[in-house]
């Protein structure tokens, strides 16, 4: 039984033979189990219900994905010897029998599911190898239902060594959420500079490091910076430093600049969509400022090969980190809302083409705090008070977000 790819690509459908074909636009349906109730059960009992289950084969990693009727609570545990990763869908009833997600993966053997308690869909993966779980909640979204998205992530050089006691029952640990954050600028580059001479480079950092502060302090929560000095970094070696980290959010922060001193307010930026420009002739000129750090820096661009941030791809994975990005704006755009002394420049999240937020893998923001060409921004965004609530906003989001939605 081989499904290799999601019903969602229409490409990977035509490449299919019609028996691989039939097998992933029907195959799970007509092979429900004796478990499967109908959706009146479901409905009738509350409960939410598993209406598609599909597998995808990348290269690092095996995605699952449960179309679900609404996003619901779900919990991952790792077995070893052998090597199982166990889902468990809280308040779930199956429409569909995920163990009939048939498979050709490189990673997982066989997957078997159950009914650990009602209301509970269990689904094992019997693994060939151990793996990184990573599991997280899309909203429904672009005609798509409420999603449970499973990554089986490789891992690369695999640990050799073999425990000589095997922890048979081992639950994963809850590990951190990473957010990497992105002081703008630095070094021989100051960004925007305001007319008492504010250096954008240097509040940027100032709230960077009150928010990293702010993060570390949150439980289960984990901040890197992408700089920590007055010093030059290349927009991509932002981008790897995140990667690196293996960040659940990037948060880039800048403030604003405009020809026009009346110009005011903080604004969420995330990528749009193939990195296609903003409609907007202000937004252009600005991404086009903060796109030239490389340029201030000395990097040339035409050298620069390095194959995870190159291009926008978009697979399935950037499509996810966009509608994160998009939800993750909209929590830290709330927030910076509720500061008082915080003005909002556009009251929603904006797309365009920063090459800082092309991370193919992460939700990526850029906040640009405020306008230090505005002669009062300029002076709010010095003042230690109001910079701490910039980043009290920050991390609020970020934490209500995480909470939210799970990790990537
Ligand atoms: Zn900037």
């Amino acid at each position: 039984m081989i499904i290799q790819n999601t019903v969602l690509d229409k490409k990977d459908v035509e490449k299919m033979s019609p028996m691989q074909r039939r097998k992933v636009l029907k195959g799970i349906i007509l092979s429900m189990g004796s478990f499967i109730l109908p959706p009146s059960f479901a409905q009738a009992a509350r409960l939410n219900r598993i209406t598609d289950v599909r597998m995808w084969t990348a290269p690092d990693h095996t995605r699952i994905v449960f179309d679900l009727e609404r996003n619901t609570r779900h919990q991952l545990i790792q077995l070893r010897n052998p090597s199982r990763l166990v889902v468990d869908l809280m308040d779930t009833v199956a429409g569909v029998d995920p163990a009939d997600i048939g498979l050709s993966d490189p990673i997982v053997n066989r997957v078997r599911s159950g009914i650990p308690r009602p209301g509970i869909i269990r689904t094992v993966f019997e693994l060939k190898t151990s793996i990184k779980p990573r599991a997280f909640a899309l909203k429904a979204s672009s005609g798509k239902p409420p999603r449970l998205v499973l990554d089986l992530v490789r891992s690369k050089g695999q640990s050799k060594t073999v425990s000589k006691h095997p922890v048979l029952h081992q639950k994963t640990p809850r590990r951190d959420a990473v957010i990497v954050i992105d002081p703008g600028h630095g070094g021989i580059d100051p960004g925007a500079v305001g007319p008492r001479g504010t250096k954008e480079k240097d509040v940027a950092l100032q709230v960077a490091k009150r928010l990293a502060e702010k993060i570390n302090e949150m439980d289960g929560f984990k901040a890197e910076l992408t700089r920590k000095g007055d010093y030059f970094v290349s927009l991509r070696k932002r981008v790897s430093v995140a990667r690196k980290h293996q960040a659940d959010l990037f948060v880039s922060l800048h403030a604003n600049a405009f020809k026009l001193q009346s110009a005011r307010g903080a604004s969420v930026y995330m990528l749009s969509e193939g990195g296609k420009p903003s409609p907007d002739k202000a937004i252009r000129r600005l991404v086009q400022r903060e796109n030239s750090a490389d340029l201030i820096g000395g990097v040339n661009l035409n050298h620069v090969s390095d194959p995870t941030v190159r291009g926008i791809l978009m697979d399935l994975t950037q499509r996810d980190s966009l509608n994160r990005a998009l939800v993750y704006g909209k929590n830290l755009l709330g927030e910076l809302k509720s500061v008082p002394s915080v003005n909002i420049h556009f009251k929603e999240v904006k797309q365009a083409g920063f090459a800082v937020l092309k991370a193919p893998d992460m939700p990526s923001i850029l906040v640009e705090m405020a306008f230090l060409t505005n002669r009062r921004e300029e002076k709010m965004l010095r003042n230690n008070s109001h910079q701490d609530a910039l980043a009290d906003a920050l991390a609020s989001g970020t934490k209500k977000f995480i909470n939210a939605t799970g990790l990537a």
